[in-house]
């Protein structure tokens, strides 16, 4: 159940993030239309999934499998019994065991978080079951430590190569998480200069999923396309862990 508080609460947080989207844009000469917003829903319920749909957003993003697929299936039943068109644009973007990825393949839209060769193939194979083409971005490791997920810069051209060769999946592009008390401006922008290095020979490759709540500024003037955004829009997670 959503309340008018909570309505209100959320409503106002987006419009702020969007605000610091629309001066970030203007601050760099790019035009807000060229950057969207994935809200990041994880630990947040159903409802507010619906909620941040009826404040006009198409595009969110979970982390975890177990909870993603009843969430988003729970969404959509609220938004379809209030005759609202569920489109929803599932996006996810946590570390993904190459076990599961055959279920994610089944709801999401966009996986964000593709980082080895193994899981390529894991997600081309459930898509292909599924009848689906699952958009794919490949997840970069700006300081070489792959233990929180990414690869290396220069395991990216083998593992877009990988993707590419599959027709049930597409390369969109490249993501990052900037790394813990690394400056976010130096981080994204080595991203940048990576996924262009990527571009060369994917040109369709031209989403960069860059900053999240705090770092959404910095990913900007670096050319992000698509901004993960959690707390910022629905509070903190702290009191739901
Ligand atoms: C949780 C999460 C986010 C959102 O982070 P906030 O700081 O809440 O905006 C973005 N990206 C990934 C990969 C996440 O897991």
């Amino acid at each position: 159940m959503t309340t008018s508080r909570r309505r209100d609460e959320v409503a106002a947080a987006l419009a702020e993030v969007r605000g610091r989207i629309a001066e970030a844009c203007k601050a760099s000469g790019r035009a807000e239309s060229e950057v969207t917003v994935v809200v990041v829903t994880k630990y947040f319920p159903a409802s507010d999934v619906a909620l941040v749909h009826g404040l006009g957003v198409r595009d969110v993003g979970e982390n975890r499998d177990q909870e993603a697929e009843p969430k988003m299936a729970r969404a959509r039943e609220l938004l379809a019994a209030d005759g609202t068109h569920p489109d929803l644009t599932v996006h996810f973007v946590g570390q993904l065991q190459t076990n599961k990825a055959r279920h994610v393949a089944r709801y999401a839209d966009v996986v964000h978080s593709v980082d080895r060769g193994r899981l390529v193939e894991a997600l081309a194979r459930g898509a292909e079951d599924a009848g689906r083409v699952l958009r794919v971005l490949l997840q970069v490791s700006l300081d070489g430590d792959t233990s929180r997920g990414g690869a290396l810069p220069e395991e990216l051209h083998r593992l877009a190569d990988l993707v590419a060769a599959h027709p049930s999946l597409e390369l969109k592009g490249l993501m990052a998480v900037a790394p813990l008390g690394a400056d976010p401006d130096e981080s994204f922008a080595r991203l940048r200069e990576v996924a262009s290095g990527i571009r060369a020979s994917h040109p369709g490759a031209d989403w960069l999923s860059a900053g999240m709540s705090s770092d959404l500024e910095a990913a900007v003037r670096y050319g992000a396309t698509h901004l993960r955004v959690g707390s910022a829009i629905l509070g903190s997670r702290e009191s739901l862990l």
